[in-house]
């Protein structure tokens, strides 16, 4: 589904509300959570804009910025806020929307990072840092990046060459199943 046609335009808000029960009407603009989130100066969108733009209902505004990208979910914001609205949840959700939207990512290298991190975990239930490094740098075509970093972090145990597979994997691969159900149900 789109979110930036002018049917469903006017529900965006509702959209969000429906995802995560936060009820962005309730924010009164005052900016604690910018004023307190570590990456905002890497935002082009501050976190209160993001939240003012949701209100008034410009998810092409929204959906396109690269803030719920950068976002670290750090939940600084939502601490903060003196309506007791879970922004860090809101930027998870936007996160979500964007994609079923197929609006252009704002981070793409975040996306494919997400990916590559989340396919070692579906395989072995953790992550495996060398598996994650090389591809993440061969998918952005710079495969030397940091290369001088190896060694060091091998010398220092941070580094396997071979990844660790925990116990239950298959509950990991089962988790991993569901939640394709489920996003498949919703689409
Ligand atoms: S801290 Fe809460 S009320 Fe203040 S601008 Fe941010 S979301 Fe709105
Ligand atoms: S959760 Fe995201 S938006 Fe909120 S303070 Fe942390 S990095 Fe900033």
């Amino acid at each position: 589904m789109s979110y930036l046609n002018s049917q469903d335009i006017h529900q965006f808000r509702n959209r969000v509300l429906a995802l995560n029960g936060e009820d962005v009407s309730r924010c009164i603009q005052c900016g604690k959570c910018s004023a307190g989130c570590p990456i905002s100066p890497e935002m082009d969108l501050q976190p209160n804009q993001v939240i003012r733009f949701i209100q008034i209902n410009d998810p092409a505004t929204v959906l396109k910025c690269s803030t719920m990208w950068i976002c670290a979910s750090c939940q600084t914001c939502s601490v903060r806020c003196p309506e007791e609205i879970d922004i860090a949840k809101i930027m998870d959700s936007l996160r979500k929307l964007a994609l079923e939207a197929k609006v252009p990512v704002g981070e793409e290298k975040v996306v494919k990072f997400d990916e590559i991190f989340l396919d070692s975990i579906r395989k072995r239930g953790r992550v495996h840092e060398l598996e994650l490094v090389m591809k993440y740098n061969l998918a952005l075509l710079q495969p030397f990046k940091d290369a001088h970093l190896g060694p060091v972090m091998f010398a220092r145990g941070k580094l396997g060459i071979l990844g660790h597979k925990i116990k239950e994997v298959r509950k990991i691969k089962e988790i991993f199943k569901n939640s394709r159900r489920i996003k498949q149900s919703e689409s």
